[in-house]
């Protein structure tokens, strides 16, 4: 019910106009690194002390303007400069409908080409991170053409899709982030319960550790992440197959940790005033993160 209500609050194209201009408010600063370029990197700095690289998302939704496309990407070129630049250890998640893939399919491969031909300059990989279902197969399309071209880049298999081991195993051969998956999807194409994504989830985990390239396991869920721990052990995968990721904010006890039990780990670093949409939906899937925005509230 309320995991509903804040995917329809994510979706909700004015509020996040509004958000926008508002600078980071509702807790969201405790979630979200800094609504410029400079406080990220100084975000990315603090983790890579800890040993934690990080994958950089330049924020931005409801992008339905070529302007506001083009805008995005000339951001995400300074992302990948200033990456360079600093010498931080990170990466880029970008997501398609930023770039344009709702307003015209070769506009945004063109727009994700000049990105992934940049980062390719300076062996920065970049993840496409995967939206909800209509944007599905447009971003594979997105990732087979560019694949041919470049070898920097990857995508997410999101574990909820009942199609998600077929898309496993023909995108084997490249780095995969493995999620359960954030988007509200119908039952005809995606499991609803808890129990069968969670199921599903592992499965998918396991397959790719023992036959993939590398596994990003993207996840708060430490009952998996234990799961993890046992069956690369079981199984003599060495921790260059894989890593863990989290996403900024979230668990921070715990990241540290992994990273100090030396697994290689990730955190998911979000920046920029498109906030909106990406805190919805982090309240959506937990909204035990109320938690984090009462203590942003209370803790002035
Ligand atoms: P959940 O199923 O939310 O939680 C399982 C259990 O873990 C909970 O019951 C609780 O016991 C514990 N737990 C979870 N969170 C916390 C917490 N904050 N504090 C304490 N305990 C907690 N989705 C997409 O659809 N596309 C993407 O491209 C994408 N990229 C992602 C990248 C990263 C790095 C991460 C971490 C997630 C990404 N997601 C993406 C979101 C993902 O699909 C899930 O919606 C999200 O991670 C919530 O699921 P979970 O596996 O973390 O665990």
């Amino acid at each position: 019910m309320l995991k509903d209500l804040f995917i329809g609050l994510s979706q909700n194209e004015l509020l996040n106009s509004a958000a926008k201009k508002y600078g980071l408010k509702l807790g969201a600063q405790s979630v979200v690194a800094g609504t410029n370029l400079d406080e990220a990197i100084q975000s990315i700095k603090e983790l890579n002390a800890h040993g934690i690289s990080c994958t950089v998302d330049n924020l931005g939704e409801f992008v339905y303007k070529k302007e506001e496309a083009a805008e995005a990407k000339k951001q995400i070129i300074e992302v990948i400069e200033a990456i360079h630049e600093n010498q931080v250890d990170a990466h880029i998640s970008l997501k398609p409908s930023q770039l344009g893939l709702d307003i015209d399919y070769s506009f945004c491969l063109e727009n994700v080409r000049e990105i992934v031909e940049r980062a390719s300059n300076y062996g920065i990989f970049v993840n496409m991170d995967m939206e909800d279902s209509k944007r599905l197969q447009p971003s594979f399309d997105l990732l087979d053409e560019l694949s041919k071209e470049y070898n920097n880049i990857g995508t997410v298999i999101q574990a909820y899709f009942l199609d998600a081991e077929e898309d496993l195993m023909k995108y084997k051969d490249f780095r995969l982030r493995i999620v359960k998956g954030a988007y509200k999807e119908p039952e005809e194409i995606a499991y609803q319960e808890k129990s069968d994504i969670d199921a599903n989830f592992i499965k998918l985990i396991e397959w790719h550790l023992l036959n993939g390239k590398f596994t990003s396991i993207a996840t708060h869920d430490h009952k998996v992440i234990n799961h993890v721990k046992d069956f690369v052990r079981a199984n003599n995968i060495p921790n260059e197959k894989f890593e863990f990721q989290m996403l900024y904010g979230f668990r921070k006890d715990m990241q540290l940790k992994l990273a100090g039990e030396g697994y290689n780990f990730c955190t998911y670093v979000p920046f920029g005033n498109d906030w909106y949409g990406y805190f919805m939906r982090r309240l959506a899937e937990r909204p035990q993160n109320l938690n984090l925005v009462a203590k942003q509230v209370f803790n002035k």
